[in-house]
């Protein structure tokens, strides 16, 4: 059996049942050398006076050394173990999300599973999408794979483990059918009454921004009427919602023309009007200058950039990232206007972003009320002791 020995004082963190261990916190490793040097074996993880903390997953090439499976020493990790907690977080889902058929099943640690994420698009006849994240779920991924289609009925499986925090598992990048039928080029999903095309080989993380339904939802909800402006509008999630919710017209930035090929897709499988929708493949640093400079306005802004910080030693940088393009959005913003401004950067907390962007309106010398604080949907739910968890974070501002 493979057993952590962690230096004396440093069993607090999992007292408080952080899920994470890190090298410095740990005294010695006990066990066969097969097994010590094997990536996901579960270990015991103990204090240095032999108080059993906790079950994790080892990764002998990882930061993050082990990932807690349970703090409970009668809970062991098996087959059981995997289904309990598949069956668990898709009931969660099934009570907590609706008007979707793009949901997200598993949210790594906050369902029990850490470094897992698994993305439902389409139904039973849709496709089941995996990121096995960490060596623990890479090792139970078969069991993981098996209870997936079991507790879903949805056959097909499809793996896209291609984000980098693989390589920082010592695991490779891989991409993949699992189980069942191939994707085809585009899997089709419904959110609040819009269409849209995923695709679940090639898009970005799994294929669709699901963590932004709420937030596409109230774009929807206001954007009557309204001249709208989304930068970094990926395959047109919120511009979509807009012209469903009576958006007068829509101007949508990104400088992915593959991403802008399948908004035009988006658009037909809704038969939206293509008058009162302009796509820009551009910069949209340099396109908010330019609209400044040409003295346009909009009504409703929104502001859903890719992570500027992917660590915390970024984190000044994106900051200054952050408030260059939230000064721009609010100063094009008409008076008693909306904007909807966002960060998916783990390393930049909601308090910070709220500082950036209150810098941003102090130096556009605007006065913008809260109208709300904004997150992720009830599928990616956040533990109590998990506060990395929390990565997407956003505002509704009101132009006064
Ligand atoms: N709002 C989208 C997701 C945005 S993802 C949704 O709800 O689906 C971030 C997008 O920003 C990506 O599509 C990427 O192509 C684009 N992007 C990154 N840097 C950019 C830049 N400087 N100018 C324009 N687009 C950019």
């Amino acid at each position: 059996m493979l057993t952590i020995t962690l230096k004396p004082g440093k069993e607090k963190s999992l007292l408080r049942r952080h899920p994470w261990i890190f090298p410095a916190a740990i005294e010695r490793i006990d066990g066969k050398p097969e097994e010590k040097s094997k990536p996901g074996a579960t270990a015991v993880v103990q204090s240095a006076s032999g108080q059993f903390l906790a079950r994790a997953a080892h990764s002998p090439k990882s930061q993050i050394r082990a990932r807690v499976w349970s703090f409970s020493e009668n809970e062991p990790v098996d087959h059981a173990m995997i289904k309990r907690r598949l069956k668990k977080a898709i009931d969660y889902r099934r009570a907590a999300v609706r008007d979707t058929d793009a949901i997200r099943l598993v949210f790594g640690e906050a369902d029990g599973f850490p470094g897992l994420v698994v993305d439902w698009y389409g139904g039973k006849d849709g496709h089941l999408v995996c990121q096995f994240q960490s060596a623990g779920v890479e090792t139970w991924k078969v069991p993981i794979v098996q209870a997936l289609i079991a507790e879903t009925g949805c056959p097909n499986v499809y793996e896209r483990s291609d984000a980098s925090v693989r390589e920082r598992e010592g695991l490779p990048l891989v991409t993949g059918t699992l189980a069942g039928a191939e994707p085809q080029e585009e899997t089709l999903v419904t959110e609040n009454g819009v269409r849209y095309a995923v695709d679940i080989r090639t898009g970005h993380k799994t294929g669709f921004y699901v963590d932004q339904r709420d937030n596409r939802r109230l774009v929807m909800d206001h954007a009557n009427g309204r001249d709208v402006l989304n930068c970094f509008c990926y395959t047109g999630g919120f511009s979509l919602a807009a012209l469903k919710g009576g958006a007068k017209s829509v101007i949508s930035i990104d400088s992915s023309g593959e991403a802008l090929a399948v908004a035009q897709r988006n658009m037909a499988l809704n038969g939206f009007d293509d008058a009162k929708a302009q796509w820009w493949d551009a910069d949209v640093f340099k396109t908010l200058r330019s609209l400044r400079e040409q003295g346009q306005s909009f009504d409703l802004i929104v502001l859903d950039p890719p992570k500027f910080a992917s660590s915390p030693a970024h984190v000044e940088r994106a900051a200054r990232a952050y408030k260059d393009i939230n000064l721009l959005g609010l100063q094009l913003l008409r008076e008693g206007g909306l904007l909807f401004t966002y960060s998916c950067s783990g390393a930049i907390s909601a308090d910070l972003f709220q500082k950036i962007v209150a810098g941003a309106a102090s130096d556009a010398r605007v006065d913008a009320r809260i109208l709300r604080r904004l997150s992720a949907g009830a599928d990616h739910p956040m533990t109590t002791n998990f506060p990395e968890g929390e990565y997407l974070k956003g505002l509704m501002l009101h132009k006064l």
